[in-house]
């Protein structure tokens, strides 16, 4: 089952058990995803797919494959490594990542974002199963220059446009073996750069969920991107930016030069 929010009004559309694309009657945030009321079919020329949720928060997740660790020469934390991304820096499917004037070192990182349908505080990875709606594809671009020069991530992870997410949330919640199997793939300008399976991960989706919520309370819509791969590399003006996650689809961004206004 496949959640959207379609522009330009940010309404809810997800599919039925048929396949078929319907306005959403019911709160995906408030219901089990078992239980929803689908209104009507979504015609076609109304199927323009926005950001799929408003966080109020984006927590992200240094070094969480070995493989992407070593490339960039860094040493495995011995705790997951956490950062925040400003939710300011969300953009939805086809709209342009903006290289800013202030770096010259915009990296890619494609990855498996997971959203929370449920408020958690300190809740244990079995409870973590029951608190997330699902899955989506999220790029965290990264100021590489501005995150090795700075004591923190703040400035490196959070410039707008630094999020594409979307194009829809896959529904996990409930299904018991979907957060198990999942691969996230990226390209640029339609060759292969980075392929990671959540097997390959130091610290399983479970485990993170649980990790945050110990320092963190999320509410529901929050956002974890879970950690990049290892084929991390520098973004140009023109190129055209992909990552698919296993049964969500493709979410696709050009990439512009900041032109000032
Ligand atoms: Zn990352």
């Amino acid at each position: 089952m496949l959640l959207y929010r379609l522009g330009p009004e940010g309404f809810y559309a997800a599919t039925d058990p048929e396949g078929d694309l319907r306005f959403l009657h019911s709160d995906p945030f408030g219901t089990q995803a078992g239980g929803w009321d689908f209104g009507r079919k979504v015609p076609e020329g109304r199927r323009t797919p926005m950001v799929p949720v408003r966080p109020s928060k984006i927590v992200g997740v240094g070094r969480n494959y070995r493989a992407h660790a070593a490339e960039l020469d860094n040493p495995m934390p011995k705790e997951p490594l956490l950062f925040l991304k400003a939710p300011s820096s969300l953009i939805g499917p086809n709209a342009p990542v903006v290289l800013p004037p202030e770096s010259s070192r915009v990296d890619f990182e494609g990855e498996i974002a997971v959203v929370l349908r449920d408020r958690a505080c300190r809740i244990s990875p079995e409870e973590a199963r029951s608190s997330i709606l699902g899955v989506t594809c999220a790029c965290d671009v990264t100021a590489r220059d501005l995150q090795r020069s700075d004591a923190t991530f703040a400035r490196g992870k959070s410039l707008d446009t630094f999020c594409p997410l979307g194009p829809a949330i896959a529904i996990t919640a409930d299904r018991d073996r979907d957060l198990e199997d999942l691969e996230v793939t990226t390209r640029v300008n339609g060759e292969e750069r980075q392929r990671g399976h959540v097997r390959s991960m130091e610290w399983g989706i479970l485990q993170l969920i649980s990790y945050i919520s110990t320092f963190m309370t999320l509410e529901p819509g929050d956002v974890v991107l879970t950690g990049t791969p290892q084929g991390v590399g520098p973004l140009a003006p023109s190129d055209r930016l992909e990552v698919e996650v296993s049964g969500v689809g493709i979410l696709e961004n050009p990439v512009e030069l900041w032109q000032g206004g």
